[in-house]
């Protein structure tokens, strides 16, 4: 592992003011990404800028009804989180579909907002990776890409964004409060990640030394009737191979609001904005959730080894959706 200095800030300003002088530096809060990556050579900071002690750790209630998050939170506090778990269950679900009990205790929500992908070839320095090493080419996209994107993948990178969180956070329109090296600035979660095109080493639309504060959720009544529903290849503690966050508002049996974001199918959380204009207004039933999902995947382009992806991605909309209509709409 490369030698790197250690620094505690005393303050969100000083820490953004020592990560901009530092371009190879890290902010450094759970580690729970970082420190894997730094033992494999993938990053190599030179200077760890540890937030921990920021006091950025705090869920508060808002006047309108919403919530703030602080960055900090650990993700085992916010899904036992009282105010979530009665508000937002998508949100308690998703983080508890996440890693392990031990993991969730110390990974923070802005972290979580900020890993990197699981893609295998980036995690070997041995292979070519555009996202580690910009021009190298992508070992992925004729390699083993099971797990990789369907949708709004670039010649340049195939891979796909794993937090469970941020699919949750990015159905329930969240937005980011960041401080930036030139004052603070606010993001929605929708625009936080980009798309991989010609340049996936840029991963974000925050500018460089960027420091998440919180993540501010807005009120939405019906998210009290939400799920998010994750299919993984073993029963605990493994990344999505596809997965939804679901809202679902219904008037007798018409839908009167939907709110559909996707997990493991893009280099981004993916908000299936096309399927809930199919779903809004329409009596709800399971061959019109399947409809919905088909709208949303018309644009999918699958890899050699995932193209099972369209379907399962079209299945657990469907068993989602069902299960939040309940019996008499199924
Ligand atoms: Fe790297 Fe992206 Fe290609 Fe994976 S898919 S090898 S992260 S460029």
């Amino acid at each position: 592992m490369r030698p790197f200095r250690y620094h505690r800030p005393a303050g969100v300003a000083e820490a953004v003011a020592l990560l901009d002088a530092a371009p190879d530096g890290a902010y450094l809060a759970g580690g729970t990404n970082l420190v894997d990556l730094m033992k494999l050579g993938v990053q190599r900071p030179d200077l760890l800028v540890d937030v921990n002690r920021l006091a950025l750790d705090t869920v508060d209630p808002l006047p309108d009804g919403g919530l703030r998050i602080g960055a900090t939170v650990r993700n085992s506090d916010l899904a036992a989180h009282p105010l979530v778990r009665q508000h937002q269950p998508m949100l308690s679900r998703a983080l508890l579909a996440g890693a392990s009990g031990q993991l969730r205790n110390m990974a923070t929500t802005a972290g979580n907002l900020l890993q990197r992908t699981r893609c295998v070839y980036f995690q070997d320095t041995g292979r070519a990776c555009n996202k580690r090493e910009p021009g190298a080419g992508c070992a992925a996209l004729h390699g083993q890409n099971r797990d990789l994107a369907i949708l709004d993948w670039s010649e340049a990178c195939v891979a796909t964004h794993p937090s469970d969180l941020a699919v949750a956070l990015v159905a329930l329109d969240a937005v980011v409060e960041a401080y930036e090296p030139d004052g603070p600035r606010e993001v929605p979660v929708t625009e936080l990640h980009r798309s991989p095109g010609a340049h996936p080493e840029r991963e974000t639309t925050l500018a460089r030394g960027a420091l998440i504060t919180a993540v501010r959720v807005p009120p939405l009544p019906f998210a009290t009737r939400s799920t998010y529903v994750k299919v993984r290849d073993r029963a605990s503690f493994a990344f999505a191979v596809g997965s939804v966050a679901a809202a679902l508002d219904l008037a007798g049996d018409i839908v009167r609001d939907v709110r559909l974001a996707y997990g493991a199918v893009a280099h981004r959380p993916w908000r299936a904005y096309r399927a809930e204009e199919a779903l809004r207004g329409r009596p709800f039933t399971a061959e019109l959730a399947a409809q919905a999902a088909d709208a949303e995947l018309a644009a999918a382009r699958p890899l050699h080894h995932n193209a099972f992806k369209v379907p399962l991605i079209r299945n657990i909309t469907v068993r989602a959706l069902t299960d939040l209509a309940g019996p008499v709409n199924r």
